[in-house]
């Protein structure tokens, strides 16, 4: 068994529209349930010892396009969001997050020393992460809150344009090239992210506002949930100029499972081989080496590999990897100590 630090999931979201519908948070991840993939219990028993947590406000018209004959598709872009209605859900969603804490159901973790602690502690290790800040202000007053309140890592965009910049839209076959990357208020944002100790993330923004973060921060270059675009060439996979970016900077990369992130033909199906993440991490080893890859599963957030699941299965992968030949040094790199050097370095820790 190898514990694993996970750089993304979106449980948050599944406790929030579920708490619209009358169902307890608190009780629906302390005492499990069979919906969607992360409570306690299957944490648990899959090793699954913690990771980075989304506040994610949902785009209503959002509706993934079918592939046609080739598998091909293009999703049109969902439509900017109000910050008034994105900042509710924003803050209803931290407080989900602070209740499971006070509850010490999980711990809200603000310094790698409190990830190593909760997961020695067998408690899940939650990191707040906001996955597009619709839910900033362009002077930046939310973001001290909410650095107040715990969160540690935001990705300026999800895939839609935002005040601060622009994501990249679910199409299959697509460059990551699709347009402008950050707007001045992005840039400022980045530099205020860089000076509080949050994270950046990398996920869902185009290829340009990829190189706008990489030559305005100074820290390690973050990508939570993205995959090779050589072999899936998703416009939400990254180039291997991106990843070469990424191991300049000693950054990290996390695996998404995603199964449309994860497949040659990028099809959303379940059937879908635990090789072709092994062949996806095996791609990003060799092109950026062991210490920059990491997990980023994207559990409550995808279709993901039956041969998964859910949490409970997430060895099924420490398995598969081990098979292909990974060492348990690797493995451990692999599975959270990669996620937990970058992080220290964007919070300051050394
Ligand atoms: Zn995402």
């Amino acid at each position: 068994m190898q514990l694993v630090f996970d750089g993304h999931n979106d449980v948050l979201l599944r406790l929030w529209k579920h708490a619209a519908a009358g169902i307890d948070p608190l009780r629906e991840f302390g005492e499990g349930t069979t919906s969607g993939h992360i409570d306690a219990p299957r944490a648990q028993a899959g090793g699954l010892g913690g990771g980075l947590c989304a506040i994610y406000i949902p785009s209503g018209d959002l509706v993934l396009k079918a592939p046609d004959a080739n598998g091909h598709y293009v999703t049109p872009m969902a439509a900017p969001l109000e910050r008034a209605p994105s900042l509710d859900i924003a803050l209803d969603m931290a407080a989900i997050a602070l209740r499971l804490d006070r509850a010490g159901l999980w711990r809200l973790c603000r310094s790698t020393a409190d990830i190593r602690e909760a997961m020695v502690a067998g408690t899940f290790a939650a990191v707040l992460h906001m996955e597009g800040c619709e839910a900033i202000d362009r002077d930046l007053a939310a973001l001290e809150t909410f650095h107040a309140a715990g969160l540690r890592s935001l990705g300026p965009v999800w895939s839609r344009h935002n005040i601060f910049g622009h994501g990249v839209p679910f199409a299959y076959p697509m460059s990551p090239d699709t347009g402008p990357g950050l707007t001045e208020a992005g840039f400022d944002l980045v530099r205020a992210c860089d000076r509080l100790g949050i994270a950046i993330d990398l996920a869902h923004i185009t290829e340009q506002g990829f190189w706008d973060v990489a030559r305005t921060s100074d820290k390690p270059l973050i990508v939570s949930h993205s995959n090779a675009h050589a072999l899936t060439p998703v416009a939400r996979n990254l180039t291997d100029r991106q990843m070469d970016a990424v191991r300049e900077s000693a950054g990290v990369v996390g695996l998404n499972y995603a199964t449309t992130m994860l497949r040659p033909d990028g099809a959303e199906n379940a059937d879908t081989a635990l090789t072709l993440m092994v062949a996806h991490i095996r791609y990003m080893v060799e092109r950026m080496g062991i210490d920059c890859v990491a997990l980023g599963s994207d559990y409550d957030g995808a279709t993901i590999p039956a041969a998964i699941g859910d949490a409970a299965g997430q060895q099924a992968l420490v398995g598969a990897l081990a098979t292909d030949g990974f060492s348990e040094e690797e493995l451990a790199k692999l599975c959270r100590d990669n996620w937990l050097r970058v992080l220290a370095r964007a919070w300051h820790e050394n």
